[in-house]
């Protein structure tokens, strides 16, 4: 077995299990071993039964009181008993592990270890491990990994997979030159790999952690470095001019520009009207009014008999930036034809507007990642804008390239990543800032609240319609969930349609409906035909409705703030005071601290730093798990330190005359190459 064995060399994987770890990106036992786990448990402090609350995981001591029964019910094996602990009886099932019956001995002492649920007012144990005393003291010591899972792939699964993988493969040779091992003071690969899958104890976790992630951030600059090299050699041959166009529109906007606006925008022009291909990110918090100077990119580039296009996240964005562009096409009776692109139009439209792009009659495409697909022939592509998220891949960028000569590219991005990151993780861009809100915005006004004040919530949003004004409802999940505690779209709406008066039209939006219907309810939205909009974080990208000015989130508490500060960032886009009521659920005092952030600042760069000094060394994960910044293991915040360095080691191993030829390299070589091939693609920065 090596690294790049297929997973049915592991035994007890089949074609399903290996097909199940394909969803998730892993093929091979290389990969296998690079799945991460996404934090660790911890086994806990044993409880007093009266301390357990609903949801937590719990380890309570005490005895059976009788033999353990089994039950048959269809093909299932449920095995239950009555554990009794501090003079409490407690429910106790496990599914098909009927063995236990024979291990599990009435009026011996043990510690339960899992899942507490209170059904009826009853508190249960679902399918908990069982511990002698002695064992369990000795678990406290262990972290628990907890894998990212999908549908049908267990945690055990994972686990087992990786144990042997660790135990079949040999020796794994160190990654990295020993020179910068050795003055990073960073751990052996071997032991990382092993330590950061099943640590012994959490110091040496937080050692194999910091070797992955300086690891992942080292591979990230060099190959980032590599790109900038090929870019450079790449002059422009569009010859694009300024044009009068671009004057006459700025001056007939409804607004005049912001000063950051006006001086990103000149680095822009100048970008595209000079001797090189530009590369530009485009930084700016949210509602500092990125999207016009993506409008006068594309209107520059049309301008000049190119195309251009723009592509988002989500059809609901595009749809909402292709009415804008027509707006502006329409006012200013300008001379241009604009194109949507979307995976939800039928096959007759998606052809219809292939034919106007391939005969270069629309000059401006606005889509979803539709507008990269092979199909799509482009006459003349010279520009190519991404907003929110989605960085332009390298294997896009070579894609696009063969359409046709390479394009303009910006990036527009609302993450606040401090520039002296920002400098490091875009090195193969250059960075503008638009570093300051327009004008007319008033703060938007916000509290910070449990669930009793859902009353008081519901009759101000309805002030606020009858004001006629708008409202998001924010909710973290699709449908109602057993397992999980928290308000769900579906039903949240329902109540919340016999709660408000009738004549307030309230409707639903999650990422599991069809693109169709979601575009369908965004535009009734936009239209006011909808004037509450209970939603999941679908809306978080992008989505401007200037009227809308009340955005109250439930289970605040469930989010990172820097989630939080985009949401919010959906009200306050017009001339209304608007408001943002975050209701957080359990947890009270722990959260409300946490969200008082955002309650005292409105500033997205001030609110990650706080966010992540309030989280401290201790956990690890939170603000990756808002999706933001999809490294594997690193953490652009968190790890700040971790990626300053890989930076510096980086640099020494540019200026290494022995690179990249020198024996030194050869491993880190080939690693680059997969890594530029793979991972540096599936990036969203
Ligand atoms: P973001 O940077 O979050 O993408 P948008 O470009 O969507 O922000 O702009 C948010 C809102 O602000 C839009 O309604 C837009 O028309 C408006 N806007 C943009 N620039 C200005 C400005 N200089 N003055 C007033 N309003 C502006
Ligand atoms: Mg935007």
């Amino acid at each position: 077995m090596n690294t790049l064995s297929p997973l049915t060399e592991l035994k007890g994987i089949g074609e399903k299990t290996e097909k199940l770890f394909a969803k998730v990106g892993v093929t091979n036992v290389g990969e296998l071993l690079s799945y991460y786990p996404r934090t660790y448990e911890t086994y806990g402090e044993i409880q007093k039964p009266d301390a357990v609350t609903d949801g937590m995981t719990a380890a309570l001591y005490g005895q059976f009181q009788g033999p353990l029964a089994v039950k048959r019910v269809k093909n299932m094996q449920i095995v239950s008993g009555v554990f009794e602990s501090d003079a409490q009886k407690i429910r106790i099932t496990w599914y098909n592990m009927p063995y236990l019956r024979s291990t599990v001995r009435a009026g011996v002492p043990y510690v339960l270890w899992g899942k507490a649920a209170k059904k009826n007012r009853q508190l249960v144990l679902e399918q908990p491990a069982v511990f002698s005393f002695e064992e369990y003291h000795r678990m406290r010591q262990h972290l628990k990994p907890v894998y990212p899972l999908t549908e049908g792939l267990s945690a055990k699964t994972i686990e087992k997979a990786v144990r042997q993988a660790l135990e079949s493969l040999p020796f794994f040779k160190e990654t990295l030159p020993p020179a910068i091992r050795s003055k990073y003071h960073l751990a052996e690969y071997h032991f990382a790999l092993e330590q950061i899958h099943f640590p012994e104890n959490r110091e040496q976790m937080l050692l194999a952690r910091r070797r992955l992630v300086f690891d992942e951030f080292y591979l990230f600059i060099l190959a980032l470095r590599q790109l900038k090299q090929v870019n450079e050699r790449n002059p422009q041959r569009f010859q694009i001019q300024k044009i009068p166009l671009t004057d006459q529109i700025i001056a007939n906007l409804s607004f005049s520009l912001t000063g950051a606006q006006k001086k990103v925008w000149q680095e822009i022009e100048r970008d595209m009207t000079g001797d090189y291909l530009m590369s530009r990110l485009i930084q700016g918090d949210v509602g500092s009014g990125k999207t016009i100077l993506a409008f006068l990119a594309l209107f520059l580039a049309a301008g000049n008999g190119w195309q251009g296009c723009l592509m988002v996240p989500t059809e609901v964005l595009a749809v909402q930036h292709m009415e804008a562009i027509q707006k502006q096409i329409c006012e200013q009776k300008l001379p241009f034809y604009a194109e949507l692109l979307t995976g939800s139009m039928t096959a007759k439209q998606k052809r219809e507007a292939c034919g106007r792009i391939v005969s270069g009659e629309s000059q401006i495409i606005i889509g979803t990642h539709a507008v990269f697909q092979e199909k799509i022939q482009y006459k003349n592509l010279a520009l190519v804008i991404t907003d929110e998220q989605h960085r332009f891949g390298v294997r896009q960028r070579e894609s696009l390239s063969e359409k046709g000569d390479m394009p303009h590219v910006m990036v527009m991005s609302a993450t606040p990543i401090p520039r002296t990151l920002a400098v490091i993780l875009y090195g193969d861009l250059d960075i503008s800032v638009v570093n300051e809100l327009p004008a007319n915005r008033l703060p938007v006004k916000n509290c910070v609240v449990d669930t009793s004040y859902r009353p008081k919530a519901y009759r101000f949003i309805e002030k606020q319609v009858k004001m006629g004004h708008q409202a998001y409802i924010i909710c973290p999940m699709v449908e109602e969930s057993e397992q999980i505690e928290a308000e769900d779209v579906i039903s949240y709406t329902e109540k919340l349609r016999s709660t408000l008066p009738q004549d307030i039209t309230v409707s639903y939006l999650h990422g599991k409906m069809k693109p169709a219907k979601k575009n369908e309810i965004m535009e009734a939205f936009v239209k006011n035909e909808i004037q509450v909009l209970v939603s999941t974080t679908v809306i978080e990208v992008g989505v401007n409705v200037p009227n809308a000015s009340v955005m109250m989130i439930e289970n605040a508490e469930r989010f990172g703030l820097a989630q939080l500060h985009q949401l919010r960032g959906r009200v306050g886009r017009g001339d209304a005071q608007s408001y943002c009521i975050l209701c957080y659920g359990k947890d009270g005092e722990k959260t409300k601290k946490r969200l008082e952030i955002l309650n005292k600042s409105n500033d997205g760069f001030y609110i990650a730093n706080e966010d992540l000094r309030l989280r401290g060394p201790g956990d690890l994960f939170g603000i990756r798990q808002s999706g933001e910044l999809a490294f594997r293991i690193g953490d652009v915040f968190q790890d700040a330190a971790i990626l300053q360095e890989a930076n510096d080691a980086a640099n020494d191993t540019l200026q290494d005359p022995s690179y990249p030829e020198g024996k030194d390299y050869a491993i880190l070589r080939q690693n680059l190459e997969k890594y530029m091939y793979k991972d540096l693609c599936n990036l969203n920065l």
